[in-house]
């Protein structure tokens, strides 16, 4: 079976009005039919199909050099579905899903055919994407955002809410008259949108108007979830609605990146993989159990041909068809670090600006032998990055616990921000843009419930600015949660993957209210965009430019000289400095500037000139500072 390989670019249905061409990879099945049906079929009261008997059959003919099945039907069938059926030597019969399906039925239960060329939004092919230099990719500043949770709030001001179209809605605001949604996020300068699953996945009921997950349970990798559109019950719509959305956000001058998971399925024993191929596409204990490194009760077999072709087809899929920017890779310990070289090269190939990062580490024991997976360090000049959790856990502690990092008052823990701050090129990295820097994601508590609970409501806003402030002037790719802008809260859960949207939901009213703390990001923010000292990458231009001052009694302090281009001419030298301490802390200017112009205090950040300042500084507890010569 594993002898057995297809190298074409056609698997799955080519259509064209006059006939459609089938081709799955079954190499073990005895025979194989496409199942034609003219509707999506009759839905149980929990949204499946009832029976899939209906389908005429159409026999599919084997190449036995590939294992590909295939058929041509003549005819126009866009508007009708299909399934395969696959029967096996020892009588088994299965209804398959095809996994390279581009368009379903509502709740996944149907392939759908359709004229794909039908659902691009007027432009869709001339329209350039927003500028983004190639390699530069610490040259983006990363919003993780749930399509859902963006518009779902009854103050959110987007009339489309928790669906795709939310994203194409202009000039929209709070109640208190702040701008929302898109608005939002331009003002920010935020460059890139990463969100959470929009595939399509197989944990909430289409039909159902509140039910809620992330969306890490893959069904139909190359096909957008339908709950997020305006009918699931159209296969087009979500198309169409999806591509809408990343069209928008390319006009708002936003790239778009998508969270992947192709380490696991949410099902076995049947859709995506198993009815078609059962056990190839997965790693098996010696036992002959499904392997768990994902924590979610299997774990894709990456490094096995047939399923390494079908994780790059599926990306390449959608760069080509939805003008995707980038991909984040969910528990990439488990994808092979083959697969993940192989898959940046053919993929840059296609589009050299996108950014491709992942999770380096697993969620529980995997079978995959340590030297192949993607773990830290496993990045190394490969043209991909990693989550620093190395940084994350210096800057703020364990993730769920009370425990406290440099930010809210942590000792020994300036040795992790300096090795952070500089790329972690003297830690794991061969250049500091295979570090993502962040500190919280959607896993875990958020940024402002981590520090109410380790430190105390009263001291959380400092921590909140002093860490994502750390991030936006360390070197490597900054990353930040949608909402940390503005407090957002879980109220404590440190697991919302499926709660209700009371709990994950982005509060608007809070841009607001949090007025001086989102104007703080977007200065930041600012500032790094305009000074390229703070977006150098390689290591001898590092070395070369940076000088740490001070680091102890929970300050750290460094200067960057020379860095960057004309435009900063003004900046020869830029001084920053961060005091992690419960206690002000005095930090000494160096005496080759007279008088330092200061851009960031403790509550303001920008590119204006706050204060002149000689000799030293002294900056309140747990607060940051960036003067400039
Ligand atoms: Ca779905």
């Amino acid at each position: 079976m594993n002898d057995l390989y297809y190298d074409g670019n056609d698997l799955g249905l080519s259509y064209s009005a006059a006939e459609c061409l089938f081709k799955v990879w079954v190499p073990t099945a005895a025979y194989v039919s496409v199942a034609l049906y003219d509707d999506a079929g009759e839905y149980d009261a929990a949204g499946m199909v009832t029976s899939q008997e209906t389908g005429k059959l159409h026999p599919m003919k084997k190449d036995p050099h590939t294992g590909v099945w295939s058929t041509i039907i003549k005819g126009e069938l866009a508007g009708r579905y299909y399934l395969y059926r696959a029967e096996f030597a020892d009588g088994t019969k299965t209804w398959a899903a095809d996994p390279y399906a581009k368009a379903v039925s509502a709740n996944g239960q149907r392939m759908a055919i359709i004229d794909l060329a039908k659902t691009n939004p007027p432009g869709w092919r001339e329209k350039p994407k927003p500028p983004f230099a190639a390699g530069q990719w610490q040259d983006a500043i990363i919003y993780e955002l749930h399509v859902r949770d963006f518009s779902i709030d009854a103050a959110s001001g987007m009339n489309h809410k928790g669906k795709y179209l939310a994203f194409t809605e202009r000039g929209t605001t709070t109640k208190g008259g702040v701008p929302s949604g898109v608005d939002h996020l331009v003002a920010l300068g935020i460059t890139h949108v990463h969100l959470l699953p929009i595939y399509d996945f197989s944990s909430i009921n289409e039909f159902a108007a509140n039910a809620y997950n992330w969306g890490y349970d893959p069904m139909h990798y190359n096909v957008p979830e339908g709950s997020y559109a305006t009918d699931p019950t159209n296969p087009a719509a979500r198309i169409i609605e999806c591509k809408q959305m990343i069209q928008a956000l390319h006009d708002a001058g936003i790239r778009v990146i998508m969270d992947v998971v192709y380490n696991h399925t949410h099902h076995t024993g049947t859709w995506p993989f198993d009815s078609l191929v059962p056990g190839y596409y997965y790693r098996m204990t010696d036992a002959g159990g499904y392997a768990n490194g994902s924590g979610c009760g299997n774990e894709v077999a990456s490094e096995r041909p047939m399923v390494r072709k079908f994780i790059i087809d599926s990306c390449r899929y959608w760069v080509n068809e939805y003008n995707i920017d980038g991909f984040r890779f969910d528990l990439m310990g488990l994808i092979d670090t083959g697969t993940m070289r192989q898959l940046t090269k053919e993929l840059r190939a296609i589009d050299p600006t996108l950014i491709i990062y992942g999770e380096p580490w697993q969620a529980g024991g995997s079978v995959l032998p340590k030297a192949l997976q993607t773990i830290t360090g496993a990045q190394k000049g490969l043209g991909f990055a990693v989550f620093n959790d190395r940084f994350r856990t210096a800057i703020k502690g364990g993730s769920d616990d009370n425990s406290r990092g440099f930010a809210s008052g942590g000792t020994a823990k300036e040795k992790g921000i300096v090795h952070g701050v500089m790329g972690s090129i003297n830690d794991f990295t061969e250049q500091a843009n295979e570090s993502v820097n962040y500190v919280t994601a959607h896993d875990n508590l958020n940024l402002w419930d981590k520090f109410a609970h380790s430190l105390g409501k009263n001291s959380a806003v400092k921590s909140v600015l002093l860490a994502n402030g750390i991030i936006l002037t360390s070197q490597g790719i900054p990353f930040f949660q949608a909402g940390d802008e503005f407090l957002r809260s879980k109220f404590g859960n440190h697991n919302s993957y499926k709660s209700p949207d009371h709990v994950n939901k982005i509060r608007w009213k809070n841009a607001g209210r949090y007025r001086e703390i989102v104007d703080y990001y977007a200065g930041l923010i600012r500032l790094r965009k305009e000074h390229p000292a703070f977006r150098q990458t390689s290591r001898a231009d590092i070395e070369r430019t940076m000088k740490m001052l001070s680091a102890q009694d929970m300050g750290v302090s460094f200067i960057l000289t020379d860095a960057g281009t004309a435009s900063a001419a003004s900046w020869r030298t830029i001084f920053v400095a961060y005091n992690g301490s419960l206690s002000p802390h005095t930090f000494t200017l160096p005496a080759s500037v007279p008088v330092w112009q200061q851009v960031v205090d403790a509550r303001r950040a920008g590119t204006e000139t706050l204060a002149k300042v000689s000799g030293s500084i002294t900056l309140p507890p747990l607060s940051m500072a960036v003067l400039r010569e």
